[in-house]
């Protein structure tokens, strides 16, 4: 009954890995996915978390029993703390609830099913670039989605106009979908002034933020600076969604552990949305995972551990931002053709190359180098050791 079935291509992002693993070659190299790699170029799991970990193993009274639809209570609210700040008045006034679901992707994909339910607007406008999986994440939970301009190639940076005028003739009270930091795929983020711009303009046509927080601490080193956006918005008193992430910045990508926020104007409306939120959890997994859940909250609870936390996380942070640097420099003693000051400028986990698809599948098949189509590249897949390695290959790339 299934013959009729067909091949689906694999993923864009998860599929590069699929092709570097079949690759035999011993100087390949894996830029493709968003995964934190050493100077060694290994996978990294935090002193901070074997601690935690540790200290879960060692609690006897630990059980293995299902957690509430919402999860583990203590996680939701220091996790709302991390994102809106430890003095938002919106959690003060108990107008926030904040549910734990499979990471960011799980978060977004509940804050969506929420909003096709309850919301009067069915329309979220994402960026144009965006991450691959915004769009089918979101017209699945039943939203339309339409993009605003965003990136712009010419200058490699934001497209601040283009932005302003989409999203000044979206529809009132249409969803918009920021990115809170480091967005992804181009490291290309607004500046506080253009932040606060975007704001009133949002805030004066009602349309909805749903931001999209997937490397707080990744993009400057500071858990709260990069939380700026997001509390520029709560400042305010209006409605925003949160999902975030703690696949990068505590490492725990396979844990999948996340957290959504849907901050309210009153503690009554907050708590009717949380009423509901389960009623979308419940059908879908029931309720989430108890380990990455007890991780984050035992760092975050522990004001030694949460500071061991926030070291190691700023020493990625700038391991992410030496590579840049380096990519920058070797290009420049090549003398690559072109401005690559971009490198240096873009913040975050990516970089945007401005290599196009065909100089993309040359540098895999002529250098093994595996990156997605659209030339993003992985910063923290990069070593020193690895740096000359891509800088040759980007320079053969554009000089062919
Ligand atoms: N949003 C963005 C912008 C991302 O880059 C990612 C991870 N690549 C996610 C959400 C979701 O990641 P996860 O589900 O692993 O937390």
């Amino acid at each position: 009954v299934f013959s009729h079935v067909v091949q689906a291509p694999e993923d864009p992002i998860l599929g590069v890995t699929v092709a570097y693993n079949k690759d035999p070659s011993p100087v390949k190299l894996n830029l493709g996915v968003g995964a934190y790699r050493t100077e060694e170029g290994k996978p990294l799991v935090l002193n901070v978390v074997r601690r935690a970990e540790q200290q879960l193993v060692n609690d006897s009274s630990r059980v293995k029993e299902y957690l509430p639809i919402v999860g583990l209570s203590d996680f939701n609210k220091l996790s709302a703390k991390l994102i809106l700040g430890a003095d938002s008045p919106a959690i003060r006034e108990n107008r926030v609830t904040t549910v734990q679901c499979l990471s960011g992707t799980g978060s977004l994909r509940v804050g969506a099913e929420f909003l096709a339910r309850h919301y009067h607007q069915h329309t979220i406008y994402i960026p144009q670039p965006t991450w691959g999986n915004h769009p089918k994440v979101f017209t699945l939970a039943g939203l339309t989605v339409r993009s605003y301009r965003y990136y712009d190639p010419a200058t490699r940076g934001l497209n601040f106009q283009g932005l302003l005028e989409d999203l000044g003739s979206a529809p009132s009270g249409g969803i918009v979908l920021l990115h809170a930091c480091a967005h992804n795929p181009t490291g290309v983020d607004p500046t506080p002034q253009q932040w606060e711009r975007i704001r009133q303009l949002m805030r004066s046509k009602a349309l909805l933020p749903f931001f999209d927080s997937a490397y707080q601490g990744f993009a400057s080193g500071s858990l709260d600076s990069d939380a700026q956006s997001v509390r520029m918005f709560v400042a305010d008193g209006g409605e925003c969604l949160v999902a975030q992430s703690y696949a990068k910045n505590m490492g725990l990508y396979g844990e999948r552990v996340g957290a959504l926020s849907i901050v309210c104007r009153a503690a009554d409306v907050a708590s009717r949305v949380e009423s509901q939120l389960k009623l979308v959890i419940r059908p879908m997994y029931s309720n989430p995972p108890i380990h990455g859940a007890s991780i984050v909250a035992t760092i975050l609870k522990d004001g030694n551990m949460y500071r061991e936390w926030t070291i190691e996380l700023k020493a990625m942070a700038d391991r992410i931002i030496t590579m840049r640097q380096k990519l920058f420099d070797a290009l420049r003693a090549r003398g690559t053709p072109g401005d690559w000051s971009h490198i240096i400028k873009q913040i975050g986990m990516f970089t945007f190359t401005g290599l196009n698809p065909e100089q993309v599948a040359f540098m895999r098949k002529e250098y093994h180098v595996y990156m997605t189509s659209d030339g993003r590249i992985s910063m923290a897949g990069l070593s020193s050791r690895t740096v000359p390695h891509l800088a040759d290959a980007i320079h053969a790339a554009v000089t062919r």
